[in-house]
C-alpha cells in the first residue's frame, strides 16, 4: 500500500537531513549513532526499504515522520507539513522566503466513506466479542438496575485500555471490513489499521429497527462536556466520523413506543419494563436535541405502522430550555407527520424513565 510514498521523501532523505551520524551502509541498512540517546557506537538500526528506524540502546523508533519529528521535537503534524514543505519543491521555498506570501499549509486527510450498517454490524459485533466488561463497569450497571443476564444479553463491554493492535489484527484475521466503520483508521506512515480509543468507559451498541449495530456509543468514565461520547475516528487519516441511529430496545410489535434519550436509558427502561411485567419499545435518541435522527424515527415507525409515540424525555425538561425546546419540537413534528404525540411527566425526584420504573421495581421488592 503506498500510504509511505504520500512522503516526498524516504528515511535515507531524513538521515541526510538531520545529519545523523551513519557509521555503516549496508545498501539496505544504515547503522547509525543513535541522536536519542548517549550511544557512542552505531545502535541505530534504520531499513531503508521498510523506511523504519529503531535504536538498540534506547528503544526510539519508528517511521519517517517519527524519526522527524522527535529528533527536531515537532508534532507527527508538523513534520509532516515540514517534510512536504522541505523535499516538495525548493523552488517554492525560495519563492516563498523572496515574497513571504503565506502558502495554504493544511493538511489533506482523507476520511473513507461510512460503510453500510450490515457492514458496521458486523465489524461491531466482532469487536466486541473479543473484548470483556469491567467489574468496576458491572457493578455500576447493576446499580441502575439491570440484573447480570440483560447486561450479557446487551454486549456492553469496557474500552480496551491496550493491545487495540492485537484486537485489529484479530479483525482483520476474521475478514471484517476496517475502512468506513466509525472508530478505524490507517496509521498515516505505515498505512496499518488502528482502533481509536479516545476515552475510557462502556461501550453500549446503538442498535436500529432491524437489530444492527450501526454504531457504538461511550459512558464516559470521566465525563466532559457530555456523559456520552460516540466511537468515531474523525480527523483521522482514512478516519470515518461516528454515525448513530434511533436505537430500538425490544420488540417493536405493539402499536406505540416510549421515546427517551439515549441508548443506555432506553436499554435500562426496557429491561425494567419486562421486569414488571409491562414490556415495551423504548427508542433512544443519541441526543435529545438530534431532530434528523427523529426524522429518520418516524419514517421507520411508519414502515411498521406504528403510530403512537409517547415521549418520556428526562425531567429536566422542566429546567433545562435545551431539553424543554428540543421536546417540543419532537412533540410538533411527529403531530405534524400524522403521530399520536403523547408526553408523559412523572415525579421530578425521578430525572428518567429508566430511574421511574427502578423506583416502582424496588418499591415491589420491598
Ligand atoms: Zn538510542
Amino acid at each position: 500500500m503506498g500510504f509511505r510514498d504520500e512522503l516526498p521523501c524516504s528515511i535515507r532523505d531524513v538521515v541526510d537531513l538531520l545529519s545523523i551520524q551513519v557509521i555503516r551502509d549496508t545498501g539496505t541498512q544504515l547503522h547509525c549513532r543513535c541522536p536519542f540517546c548517549a550511544d557512542r557506537k552505531a545502535h541505530l538500526n534504520v531499513k531503508l526499504d521498510k523506511n523504519v528506524f529503531r535504536c538498540n540502546r534506547c528503544g526510539e523508533g519508528g517511521g519517517v515522520l517519527h524519526l522527524y519529528a522527535a529528533a527536531t521535537n515537532i508534532s507527527m503534524a508538523a513534520a509532516y507539513e515540514e517534510l512536504c514543505r522541505i523535499f516538495q519543491s525548493g523552488e517554492d521555498i525560495r519563492r516563498r522566503k523572496l515574497n513571504d506570501t503565506p502558502r495554504n499549509q493544511r493538511i489533506v486527510t482523507p476520511e473513507a466513506e461510512l460503510a453500510p450498517s450490515n457492514i458496521r454490524d458486523n465489524t461491531y459485533r466482532n469487536l466486541l466479542s473479543l473484548l470483556t466488561l469491567g467489574s468496576m463497569h458491572r457493578e455500576s450497571l447493576l446499580m441502575r438496575g439491570l440484573s447480570g443476564d440483560a447486561i450479557d444479553q446487551l454486549g456492553y463491554r469496557t474500552t480496551p485500555a491496550v493491545r487495540s493492535g492485537r484486537i485489529v489484527a484479530e479483525l482483520l484475521e476474521r475478514g471484517c471490513e476496517l475502512e468506513g466503520v466509525p472508530g478505524f483508521y490507517r496509521d498515516r506512515e505505515t498505512g496499518s489499521w488502528k482502533l481509536d480509543i479516545r476515552a475510557s468507559g462502556i461501550m453500549i451498541p446503538d442498535r436500529n429497527m432491524l437489530g444492527e449495530i450501526e454504531a457504538i456509543q461511550i459512558r464516559l468514565d470521566r465525563p466532559y462536556k457530555s456523559k456520552f461520547n460516540n466511537l468515531t475516528s474523525v480527523d483521522k487519516y482514512y478516519g470515518t466520523t461516528a454515525s448513530c441511529c434511533p436505537h430500538f430496545a425490544g420488540p417493536h410489535d405493539s402499536d406505540a413506543v416510549y421515546l427517551t434519550e439515549g441508548v443506555m436509558k432506553a436499554d435500562i427502561a426496557q429491561y425494567l419494563s419486562n421486569a414488571l411485567g409491562q414490556p415495551r419499545c423504548f427508542i433512544g435518541l443519541t441526543g435529545v436535541g438530534n431532530i434528523n435522527q427523529f426524522r429518520r424515527l418516524l419514517k421507520e415507525l411508519a414502515t411498521v405502522h406504528i403510530n403512537r409515540i409517547i415521549v418520556a424525555f428526562d425531567m429536566d425538561a422542566l429546567i433545562n430550555e435545551n431539553v424543554r425546546n428540543a421536546r417540543q419540537r419532537v412533540l410538533q413534528e411527529g403531530s405534524d407527520a400524522g403521530f399520536e404525540m403523547t408526553p408523559i411527566a412523572w415525579d421530578e425526584k425521578y430525572k428518567g424513565i429508566d430511574d421511574l420504573l427502578l423506583s416502582f421495581k424496588e418499591a415491589r421488592a420491598s
